[in-house]
């Protein structure tokens, strides 16, 4: 009878050791530019309750009528697996009085971890994925629209991911947001006929939305009305020409793309997003804006804020296919014996070599193999340096090693004398 093998859930991956070295390096490089840029690091819990992201995200949104992972707990509240982490760093920074901490209005914020869709599952998407994101509270300039996308920038080039292109666009104040939405749905609604089911849904709900819809009908339709720039109030559209003229000074490469508008309801004016064409149709590595009214919005003060979130999966993608991905490979070796009575003695010389080498991986191989299958697995791992011990070692004291700089022929050495000869080698 065929055994019933329990196997993960769609959309949620394992992720195995050939991939952990991707993931570490992204995890090196976003400590280490979150520190140059002066970002602080948060860690907030996966589960909130699904009413922070019905009154952030807003109601009309993909997320929250299609992707939350909500459900009622046993004590009956309604709560969720988050789904992205702006709307919890907000809250912790309300909760915790972050935005205000020491005296300084300015605060910075990264965090790193996973999220939670429920949508379907293809080729960079799937239900359980990374993200790290970076958000700036307290300055409303451009200056800070500048720092965060320098920030991106900066953080790409750090995991040398190249040609990634900025798409920038601005949506303008609240008001201005609604007047394109006018003019989109007023368009639109006058060519209803040509919009299939789930198109007049949008418009109904979301017809910004329509703007970045890949239908060449809805594109057709809308090719011919004026772009968000033209339209914006004049104070927004200063701020989004300062904003492009501070970039182009800073030799901040980017696209002004009209159908930029972000899915969620908090954005205003700065909205961006990197892609990599090399991706396909899923090619947003990161994504974010402006949200001026949102910490208001979740219950504190009016506090201007920018940020970003970018998709590790995605990016992690992109470091696979860069023949110029390097990591420093630990060395590890391989501590073999000839019988499960020199078991102890071998972990004894392993325990002592961890002491001296904390940068050396050391591990104790199968004795209940032959020692030539131990010592053809040891070599796969290193082909340079294995240790060896057999009953004579343990009655002379010493140990043999096999040195690939000698074709492998045995070596009698002491322990003290190895530990001096790997300082040499090694350090
Ligand atoms: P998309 O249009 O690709 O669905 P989004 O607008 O839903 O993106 P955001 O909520 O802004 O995306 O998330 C920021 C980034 O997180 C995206 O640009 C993408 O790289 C990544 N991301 C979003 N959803 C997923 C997912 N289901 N699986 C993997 N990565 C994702
Ligand atoms: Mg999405």
């Amino acid at each position: 009878m065929k055994k019933n093998i329990i196997k993960s859930i769609k959309g949620f991956k394992d992720i195995l050791p050939d991939e952990i070295k991707y993931y570490k390096f992204f995890e090196d490089a976003i400590g280490k530019v979150s520190s140059q840029f002066a970002v602080e690091e948060l860690r907030l819990p996966l589960i909130e309750k699904s009413d922070l992201f019905h009154r952030s995200i807003g109601d009309v949104t993909d997320i929250v009528t299609k992707e939350m992972y909500d459900f009622i707990d046993k004590s009956g509240a309604s709560i969720c697996l988050r789904p992205e982490g702006t709307a919890s760093v907000v809250r912790a920074a309300i909760e915790h009085n972050l935005i205000y901490d020491r005296g300084l209005k300015k605060q910075k914020y990264w965090y790193y971890g996973p999220m939670f869709r429920h949508e379907k599952p293809q080729k960079g998407r799937y239900r359980q994925f990374s993200q790290f994101g970076a958000e700036y509270f307290g300055f409303s300039d451009t200056n800070s629209d500048v720092e965060l996308l320098m920030m991106g920038d900066f953080l790409l080039k750090e995991l040398n991911v190249e040609n990634a292109k900025l798409h920038i666009n601005s949506l303008g104040n609240m008001e201005d947001k609604e007047r394109y939405e006018k003019i989109i749905f007023d368009h639109l609604s006058a060519k209803k006929n040509s919009l299939d089911e789930h198109q007049k849904d949008t418009l109904a709900k979301n017809p910004l939305r329509l703007l970045d819809s890949k239908n060449d009908n809805v594109k057709e339709i809308l090719s011919n009305i004026p772009t968000l720039y033209e339209t914006l109030s004049a104070l927004s559209k200063n701020r989004f020409d300062m904003l492009m003229s501070k970039l182009d000074s800073l030799k901040i490469n980017y696209i002004l793309d009209n159908t930029i508008v972000r899915g969620l309801d908090y954005y205003n004016d700065t909205v961006f997003e990197w892609r990599h064409e090399s991706l396909g149709s899923q090619n947003a590595i990161c994504a974010g804006g402006r949200y001026d009214n949102l910490v208001n919005i979740i219950g504190g003060d009016d506090v201007p804020a920018i940020g970003f979130a970018m998709g590790v999966e995605r990016i992690i993608e992109i470091l696979k296919f860069n023949d110029n991905f390097k990591v420093k490979q630990n060395i590890s070796i391989g501590i073999i014996n000839d019988s499960s009575e020199n078991e102890v003695y071998a972990h004894s010389v392993s325990k002592d070599l961890r002491y001296e080498f904390s940068g050396i991986s050391f591990y104790n191989t199968d004795s209940s193999a032959s020692l030539t299958s131990q010592l053809k697995n040891a070599i796969k791992i290193n082909d340079k340096f294995v240790i060896v011990i057999t009953d004579d070692n343990i009655k002379n004291k010493n140990l043999t090693i096999k040195v690939s700089e000698n074709q492998m022929t045995d070596t009698l050495i002491s322990l003290e004398d190895l530990i001096k000869y790997m300082r040499n080698k090694y350090e």
